[in-house]
């Protein structure tokens, strides 16, 4: 059957990059049934031979740095030392769960009898369907693939439409696992998503993406009982206190927001700095955000590549246009940049005189917007960190010990930086409170999530239960 392809462009040229097909629910239902024949291999593999395939894989990832992250910049956008840093992290994302692997099964646990034996088995679920967005499309399924794989599941992978060319690229590297242990499945997320979905055959789904799309999927999935990991959206904060080094903090602000053009998960999206420090703190940002360099990925001068498509400008400029309507002030950016006339690109921007009833403050903008709020005290600071539907990380820059536990203590977030960034440990768990998810992702939360806890009770004696005893009372 002819399947009807989807072009993948660059979104800094607008040149073609190459295509894929837009795969329906027969296509989806093979993919996953070659799956669950490689599951019943997989799970019965020796644990160190497990481990083996995990660093292979990961090795595989290292010997391909180069050509992986020239296609992720010319289909993404996202620089090319971003895109070597990502299949970077995407190796050691599989060393650390070979390791785990080698020594996790489950654990003992007291019995009720000198005869017995009773223990939890971590087991496999069987199928997982893993589905991913564009921004970091490699990076994404390894944190799903690598805690999958080591629980003993097999995995059907989709890609995004937008940037699935470096997905499929990755075939061979799994070529060390038995046949159909990782399929991948591409297309639209109407058509190829949603089959993978609700396909009877897939056992879990771990999805990554919009707050929106992840409703839709955990409302499928709670229809037909299945499991859903959920790795939603973000409206990360940032405070600033005035005990800071400003030349560092105001670096490490611009960073945190502007990092692949504002198009990360944990984007920096609102600014809170001590009102002693605001003016000087928006003088220097204004300095450094206008000193940075956006264009082509591939540039090895670029600092700010380009969005990854129209709707997704259309979103930014509109969130600072209804700011600015509503008495925001611009400090720099706010357009398309007038020498790129090709391509999704928009300035990275920096508002001022913002409050909390403005999208900009509320809503994911997913594009390099920052805007900075001044507050009174440190109390106010974790208020307005906390007066947000998301909680997916958030960032403190301070030398003062006690703020830096009230911050870890009362923000609800799943990740606290403090005075570094967005740094990313693979034995850390990722993930978000409230609206920005219901799962974790690396350390060993990341594996649990792949495994489900079997109970096994063993009596060596065999003993005769009378019916009418109570359950859970020792028979005489
Ligand atoms: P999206 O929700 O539109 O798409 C994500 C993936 O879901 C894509 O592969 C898409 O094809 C697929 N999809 C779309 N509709 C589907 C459906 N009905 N059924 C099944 N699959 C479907 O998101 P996006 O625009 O690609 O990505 C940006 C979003 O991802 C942002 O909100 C960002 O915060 C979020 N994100 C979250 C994390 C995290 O770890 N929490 C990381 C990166 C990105």
């Amino acid at each position: 059957m002819n399947l009807k392809k989807i072009a993948v462009r660059n979104p800094a040229t607008g040149e073609f990059v190459g295509e894929i097909p837009d795969q329906g629910a027969r296509e989806v239902a093979a993919a996953v049934a070659r799956a669950r024949q490689a599951f019943a291999q997989w799970r019965q593999t020796a644990a160190h031979e497990k481990a083996e395939c995990l660093q292979r894989i990961a090795q595989g990832f290292r010997d391909r740095t180069e050509s992986l992250a020239v296609l992720l910049t010319r289909e993404g956008g996202k620089p090319l030392r971003e895109n070597r840093d990502e299949v970077g992290w995407c190796a050691s994302a599989f060393d650390y769960y070979a390791g785990l692997c080698r020594t996790e099964r489950g654990r003992v646990i007291p019995s009720i009898e000198k005869s017995q034996l009773a223990f939890v088995l971590h087991e496999p679920y069987g199928v997982v369907g893993a589905i991913v967005p564009w921004n970091y499309p490699l990076l994404l399924a390894a944190w799903k693939l690598a805690p999958a794989l080591a629980a003993g599941n097999a995995v059907v992978l989709k890609p995004p439409k937008q940037t699935p060319l470096s997905t499929v690229a990755c075939r061979d590297i799994y070529s060390c696992l038995p046949k159909g242990a990782v399929e991948i499945v591409t297309g639209a997320g109407a058509t190829t998503g949603e089959a993978l979905v609700s396909d009877p055959g897939t056992d879990l789904i771990a999805f990554t993406g919009s707050l929106e799309m992840g409703r839709r999927v955990a409302a499928v999935c709670a229809g037909m009982v299945k499991k859903t990991h959920l790795e939603l959206g973000g409206k990360d904060a940032f405070v600033v206190c005035e005990d800071s080094d400003l030349g560092v903090a105001v670096k490490a602000v611009a960073w945190a927001a502007f990092l692949n053009a504002g198009q990360v998960c944990t984007s920096t999206e609102r600014v809170y700095v001590h009102r002693s420090i605001h003016r000087e703190f928006l003088e220097r940002l204004q300095a450094f955000t206008e000193s940075l360099q956006v264009g082509d990925g591939m540039d090895p001068q670029t600092d700010v590549g380009p969005l990854i498509g129209g709707k997704y400008r259309k979103k930014v400029e509109e969130h600072v246009a209804q700011a600015l309507r509503r008495g925001a002030e611009l400090v720099c950016g706010g357009r398309r940049p007038a020498k790129l006339k090709k391509g999704f690109f928009y300035e990275p921007t920096v508002l001022c005189g913002v409050d909390h009833d403005m999208k900009v403050m509320r809503e994911e903008t997913f594009g390099p917007v920052c805007p900075v709020m001044p507050y009174r005290d440190f109390d106010e600071a974790v208020r307005l960190v906390n007066d947000s539907p998301y909680g997916l990380g958030a960032n403190l820059y301070t030398r003062d010990a006690r703020r830096v536990k009230q911050f870890f203590e009362c923000v609800q977030a799943g990740t606290i930086w403090v005075n570094d960034p967005l740094t990313d440990n693979d034995a850390g768990p990722f993930g978000g409170f409230k609206a920005s998810g219901s799962s974790r992702e690396l350390g060993e939360e990341g594996l649990r999530e792949f495994q489900q806890a079997k109970h096994v009770h063993w009596d060596f004696e065999q003993q005769a239960k009378p019916w009418w005893y109570p359950y859970s009372k020792k028979p005489q």
